[in-house]
Order: C-alpha cells, then sequence, then structure tokens
C-alpha cells in the first residue's frame, strides 16, 4: 500500500497522526493511506522554503526559468504517468487527463518561464535624484487545492509562484494526494533544489495552521466559496496577500442564431466533462424559447449515448464522481429539483458499471422546466447535473443570467457578431466564452467575479500577484 507522506526538504517525513484513506473512485478501494502533517511539520517545512528561498531569489531570472523550462520538458515525457495518477486521484478519465489536465499544468510551466525572463521594472528622474522599482518575490507561498484538478492547480500555482523567486508549499485536497508527488519528483529532476517545491498533506486542520502560519506570505486557494471565507479570516491576523479561486454557477446563453450543432455539444462538455466535477460549468443553460425543444430533445439525445464507467477506458465519455459522499449530494440535488417542480429530462441515477460495481458513477443528468428560484438553478452542485432554463429576449437572458452571487464563467452560443459582443460586455463574469466552453490556452487570465473569488490564474496578473513592488530612491 503507497503511503503519502509530507515532503519537506526533498524527503518524505513520517507523521505520527492517524492516516487518511486515499479511494480510487472508480472503484472504491483504497489505494492509498495519506499521513497527515503536523504542525511542527509545517514550521519544519517553513524554515527549510525559506532558506532555499533566499538562494533562489538570487538566481536570475533566465537561470529560474531554464529549471522551469526543464521541468516543463519532463512532465511532458511523463505525461502518461502523470495522467494516469490524476485518474487514481479523482476517477476522471485518462482520455481527459493526458489531453487538458497534464498539457495545461506543464504549460504553466513553460509560460511563467518565459514570462518571468521579460519582467522589467520602472525607472525615473527627480530634482537631485533617481528612483528606480523592481518587483521582488514574497518569500514562502503556498497552495491549498480542490481535488478536481490536482494536477492543474499544482502547476498553475507552483509555476508562477518559482518563476517569481519564491518558495512554494502545496497542500492538496485530502482527497487527491498522489499526483503532486509526481510533479515535485520531475520539478527535481529539473534541477530545482530542494525545500523550493514541498508537499504537506492534511485536511483544513493543517490548512488553517497554513493560514495562520508567520512564515507564509500568500496563500492561493482553489475550493469551495465558504473555505474561501474561512481561509481570508484564518490569514487576516498575519495580513496574508490572497488569491481565491472558488465556486460557480455559469449560465451558458443559446440564441436562436446559433450553430446549433455547436451549441448543443457546447452545452454537454460544459456539464458533464469531469463528471460535471468543473468549477466554471455551465450548470444553467438558458435556451431561446424558439428552439428550446429541439436543442433538450437533441441533447437528451445525445447525452443518453453517453458512456459511463471504467475511466481507462477510451470507449468510455464519463467517469467517476470523487466520493460516495459527494455523489450522494448530487444525487438528492436532483431530488430537490423535482421536488420543487423540475423534470429529469434524462439521467438522475446512480449506476453501477461491470467491474466497477463500487465506483460512484451517475449517469449524466439534464432537468427541465427548471426556474430561477429553485435551489437546482442557484447553488453549486459540482455534479453532472444541468438545468435548463428558457428564455425570451435577450436582455431577459443577461439579467437572469447575472442573478446570482457567483461569477466564475459564463457562454453565449450566437452567429451575430454584434451581440457576441453585446452581450459578453453584459456578463457579469470573470471570464466568458462565445462558442464554446472552458477554453483555458496558457495566458488567458482565469478567476471569478463577485463570490467566485478574486485573483487571476494563468496569466501574467497571476505573476505579479506573487510578487511585489519594491522602489529604491537614490539621492544623488
Ligand atoms: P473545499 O473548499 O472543501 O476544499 C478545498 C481545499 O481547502 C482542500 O484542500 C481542503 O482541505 C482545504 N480547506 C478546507 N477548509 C479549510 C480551512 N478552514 N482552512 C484551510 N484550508 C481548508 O473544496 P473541494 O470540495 O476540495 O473542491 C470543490 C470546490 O472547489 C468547489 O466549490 C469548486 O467550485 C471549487 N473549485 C474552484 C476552482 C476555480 O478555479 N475557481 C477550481 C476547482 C474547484
Amino acid at each position: 500500500m503507497q503511503i503519502c507522506q509530507s515532503l519537506i526538504g526533498g524527503k518524505p517525513v513520517t507523521s505520527p497522526l492517524p492516516t487518511i484513506d486515499k479511494i480510487y473512485p472508480a472503484t472504491g478501494e483504497i489505494v492509498a493511506k495519506i499521513e497527515p502533517a503536523t504542525k511542527e511539520m509545517l514550521d519544519e517545512a517553513v524554515a527549510v522554503a525559506a532558506v532555499a528561498q533566499r538562494s533562489w531569489a538570487a538566481y536570475e531570472p533566465l537561470a529560474r526559468a531554464r529549471i522551469l523550462h526543464r521541468a516543463a520538458a519532463l512532465m511532458r515525457e511523463a505525461n502518461a504517468e502523470l495522467a494516469r495518477l490524476e485518474v487514481m486521484d479523482v476517477g476522471k478519465l485518462y482520455s481527459e487527463a493526458e489531453s487538458a489536465d497534464v498539457p495545461s499544468g506543464t504549460d504553466a510551466f513553460d509560460f511563467f518561464a518565459a514570462a518571468i525572463t521579460t519582467q522589467s521594472g520602472d525607472y525615473n528622474k527627480w530634482d537631485g535624484a533617481i528612483s528606480y522599482s523592481s518587483r521582488v518575490p514574497l518569500g514562502v507561498c503556498a497552495g491549498i487545492g480542490a481535488w478536481n484538478y490536482p494536477m492543474q492547480i499544482a502547476c498553475w500555482k507552483s509555476a508562477p509562484a518559482l518563476a517569481a523567486g519564491n518558495a512554494f508549499i502545496l497542500k492538496p485536497s485530502e482527497m487527491t494526494p498522489l499526483v503532486a508527488h509526481k510533479v515535485a519528483d520531475t520539478l527535481a529532476d529539473a534541477g530545482l533544489p530542494a525545500g523550493l517545491f514541498q508537499i504537506i498533506h492534511g485536511t483544513h486542520e493543517i490548512g488553517q495552521a497554513i493560514c495562520e502560519h508567520q512564515g507564509i506570505a500568500k496563500i492561493s486557494l482553489t475550493g469551495g466559496v465558504d473555505t474561501g471565507k474561512l481561509i481570508m479570516s484564518q490569514s487576516a491576523n498575519t495580513l496574508k496577500k490572497i488569491t481565491l479561486e472558488l465556486g460557480g454557477k455559469s449560465a451558458l446563453l443559446v440564441f436562436d442564431d446559433c450553430d446549433f450543432d455547436v451549441a448543443v455539444q457546447t452545452a454537454l462538455d460544459a456539464n458533464f466533462y469531469t463528471a460535471g466535477e468543473v468549477c466554471s460549468n455551465a450548470t444553467r443553460v438558458f435556451v431561446q424559447r424558439s428552439i428550446a425543444d429541439k436543442f433538450i430533445a437533441a441533447m437528451v439525445e445525445k447525452a443518453e449515448h453517453m458512456v459511463v464507467g471504467d475511466p481507462m477506458a477510451t470507449d468510455v465519455h464519463m467517469g467517476a464522481l470523487i466520493s460516495a459522499a459527494h455523489l450522494s449530494k448530487v444525487l438528492d440535488y436532483v431530488q430537490i429539483g423535482v421536488a420543487e417542480g423540475a423534470q429529469i429530462a434524462t439521467g438522475g441515477t446512480q449506476i453501477h458499471p461491470q467491474g466497477f460495481e463500487n465506483g460512484h458513477f451517475m449517469t449524466p443528468t439534464i432537468m427541465t422546466n427548471c426556474h430561477d428560484s429553485m435551489r437546482i438553478t442557484r447553488e453549486e452542485i459540482f455534479g453532472p447535473v444541468m438545468s435548463v432554463l428558457v428564455f425570451d429576449d435577450e436582455q431577459d437572458a443577461i439579467d437572469r443570467a447575472n442573478s446570482t452571487e457567483f461569477g466564475l464563467g459564463a457562454g453565449v452560443m450566437t452567429t451575430d457578431l454584434a451581440r457576441a459582443h453585446r452581450v459578453a460586455d453584459a456578463l457579469v463574469s470573470g471570464n466568458v466564452w462565445v462558442n464554446s466552453f472552458n477554453i483555458l490556452p496558457p495566458g488567458l487570465p482565469f478567476g471569478g467575479a463577485k463570490q467566485s473569488g478574486f485573483g487571476r490564474e494563468n496569466s501574467l496578473y497571476t505573476l505579479d500577484a506573487y510578487s511585489e513592488v519594491k522602489s529604491v530612491h537614490i539621492t544623488l
């Protein structure tokens, strides 16, 4: 049985605390044991990081970039193994992990390595003086991860932190401890000095200790809204810099002038990719009334042909949900929707694929007859459950799409260029996609408005968030 121990100073460290079972979502089997870190272990990791960071910050940017580019190259070579570990962690499809999760994480290292070599400061001339301002690293930064994208989260947070000259401590979700260790191995193989990328395992308890730690300058969280609020309050006493990538209830607006087939597939992908466990998923699909019946029928037809089962198989369209408890929560939401008057157009049931009878699987679910006030259209479900809402005109669709506490993603399906720009401008959301959804090439800022959080990942804004400006004034 694999034991996941915290990685401190490049070495696994034994913990006296009771272990946590790591379960493979597709079979329900325990595949590893996690040893949660103690606070003393966190202290040790922060002390090691602080020493390593001072040397790392003294590397010229190009020297840091060379190591990070090498890490990206090694990750590409290790794609299959990283993807397999991502599947073991999350239960998502291998085909997704190898084509999206691993490349997306890997690209972050190339992107931020390149970006740091172009970062420069300001120079000013005053009366009898000059000054210059430059960006300096923050010191020791920490990432706290959700369970749905462990590879991407590890890389999207560590790559900019390291590029900017910081040390980085990752606390992966206690559900998904595996892939982070392969990322750590690859960084070490690329020549990253020990102590710069460390892993601290555990639950919210060690997460809270990270927030309260005097030696940590910044936290980037990917998690739920309630966790984001806790992180803010727990970090207040040490005035940490914070990035919050939180939940969503994104809307996809499907106008009657859309490319019908593209819109149908986009709506399905925006709900059933990664078994619907995507923060930005378009779980509210607003369809213009004139095409609504035909659109729903086309989606139902396609959803009913989706094969659910073994995540490693190539002919499967949807894998497992993360845990039995989460599956049960998602199924409960379906029933809550029914009780509120929604109808199950398709799906809504747990299934037990042959050979994977104890895994956490359910059918792709489309709920119709939905209204804006229902819990299923207001609360984040985080599973393969789409709510279809019907609208009459553009302003109605915009107002209803914006009528949520979230603001992570939004989508517009239309072939009318003017409408595309008009609606994209009116939607209150960190990201808006037109005629696609959830596309995130490296360099495209990603993050939320309103209670979906603040700060951006995957972009130059991120690099800025892992550094601060220092000004030097010189009297001549
Ligand atoms: P979660 O909020 O339960 O946990 C996230 C992480 O925070 C875990 O590592 C957990 O151990 C830690 N944590 C929990 N309580 C803490 C505390 N008090 N102090 C410090 N750390 C604490 O989220 P989850 O269930 O792992 O993931 C699902 C959520 O993540 C969804 O809401 C989803 O929308 C969100 N998410 C957001 C994005 C994004 O980029 N915006 C991406 C993926 C997931």
